[in-house]
């Protein structure tokens, strides 16, 4: 049976009009959620990967949620997507986060890609090379990663990537390195962006690969012992000829540049989480100040203070604004979005990144220093804002920068 939630501290609040499928999705994080927000201190400690939770999620079927419902998934579009991370986030934010990178190598190769100009030939290539991705993930319950950074310009959009790809017989050999790769060690799959080994290559050569994670030459290298966002393990991988067949293409060569000038939301993926981290730092706020939970000693009610009620109104007020535009750009997500839906989409991202770590300084600003005791979820929710706003390519630096260039200047402009 669902519990009931307050609607103050759900994704899409009471009016927004949501489907059924959507009330349904959401409904099956909110039931495990409980059980993840649990885990969440654990695996924060001790830096280790939510293997728990990818279990529960697999046994529901979530794993499946953006693979579409002809090949047997949910068939979830990018606004269903977000909805269902930002209610993971809420419990626990290493899991939402890697369960970004696991939805979109199923979201790229799905609708993305289906808004996006193929040949007829590429089309019909790419329908086989998806079924049989996305039927490990649906028959076999794969887990699938997606690491593209490279600590170069290349994650920012602004080169190509270093990790290459060369043409052999019935394949590719994959060579070079990514850092941060999320979910390591704990991935079957890991969907690797590399550019074509060929004279001249550009950004335009980028290949989409999966490549398993038993691979020979493939090898997981560093430490991880970060700020926060402990449990998604993300390590470093090293690819040394690693053999991948053709089948291995995620989207046809080519097709992400594509997508990536075409689809901006597709880089919005990963706010939800802290959308989610957000509306979890407001809730215990509310709940702290009412008493409700025990610091280190019995609860203590807090909300009779006039600066305590006047910081929960800031902190209502910062989480409306960035519910809202949350909410309205995600709604409006779309191949080819006129100018002002794209620049909404850089303005949402920032905003979600920054207004969370806010929030969470805000919370334990006002609840005090009993709050931030490791045996509560607060100062976990702090740690892990405060890397929202560092992921490229849509850190908020680039949203920044993004936003003044495309605003004042129109394509193709130049002041000479
Ligand atoms: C918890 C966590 C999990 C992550 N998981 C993944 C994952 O699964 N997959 C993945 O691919 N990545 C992942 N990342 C990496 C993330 O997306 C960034 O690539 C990473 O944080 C960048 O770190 P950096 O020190 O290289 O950053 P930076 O130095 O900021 O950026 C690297 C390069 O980008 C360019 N650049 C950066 N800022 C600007 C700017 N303002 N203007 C122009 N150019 C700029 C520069 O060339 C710079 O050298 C994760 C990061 C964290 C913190």
């Amino acid at each position: 049976m669902t519990t009931q939630i307050d609607p103050r501290y759900t994704v899409a609040g009471s009016s927004w009009p949501l489907n059924d499928e959507q009330r349904r999705y959401i409904a099956m994080a909110e039931e495990l959620g409980p059980t993840f927000a649990q885990r969440a201190e654990r695996h924060d400690r001790e830096a280790i990967f939510p293997t728990e939770n990818y279990a529960d999620m697999r046994q529901a079927g979530l794993l499946g949620l953006c693979v579409p419902k002809e090949h047997g998934g949910l068939g979830a579009d990018l606004f269903t997507y977000a909805l269902v991370s930002a209610t993971l986030g809420k419990y626990c934010g290493a899991t939402a986060l890697t369960f970004n990178m696991h939805a979109c190598s199923s979201l790229w190769p799905g609708l993305l890609t289906d808004a996006l100009d193929l040949t007829p030939e590429q089309r019909t290539e790419h329908e086989a090379r998806r079924a049989m991705h996305y039927a490990r993930i649906v028959n076999e319950g794969a887990i699938y990663a997606q690491p593209f950074s490279e600590g170069t310009a290349a994650a920012a959009g602004r080169a190509p990537f270093g990790t290459t790809a060369t043409r052999v017989d019935n394949g590719w050999l994959i060579n070079g390195k990514k850092i941060f790769a999320s979910l390591s060690g704990s991935a079957n799959y890991y969907g690797v962006l590399c550019t074509e080994n060929k004279d001249g290559a550009t950004m335009r050569d980028s290949m989409y690969v999966a490549i398993p994670g038993d691979s020979s030459g493939l090898s997981i290298v560093g430490d991880w012992d970060p700020l926060g966002m402990r449990g998604t393990v993300s390590r470093n991988l090293i690819f040394d000829n690693v053999f991948v067949d053709d089948n291995a293409q995620l989207m046809p060569r080519g097709i992400y540049y594509q997508a990536a000038s075409r689809w901006p939301h597709m880089f919005m993926t990963l706010s939800p989480t802290y959308m989610g981290i957000a509306i979890a730092a407001y809730q215990f706020t509310v709940r702290y100040l009412r008493g409700e939970i025990e610091g280190m000693g019995p609860p203590v009610k807090r909300r009779m203070f006039p600066t305590k009620q006047i910081t929960v109104a800031q902190m209502q007020i910062i989480l409306e604004q960035t519910r809202a535009l949350f909410l309205r750009a995600f709604s409006e997500a779309r191949v080819d979005p006129p100018k002002e839906v794209r620049l909404r989409a850089y303005a949402a991202q920032y905003t979600i990144m920054e207004n969370a770590n806010q929030l969470c300084q805000l919370a334990i600003r006002t609840c005090g220093g009993q709050s931030m005791l490791r045996s509560l979820p607060l100062e976990r929710l702090y740690r892990d804002s405060r890397c929202g706003s560092l992921m490229l390519p849509w850190t908020a630096e680039l949203c920044l920068d993004r936003i003044g260039r495309e605003a004042l200047y129109e394509h193709g402009e130049t002041d000479d």
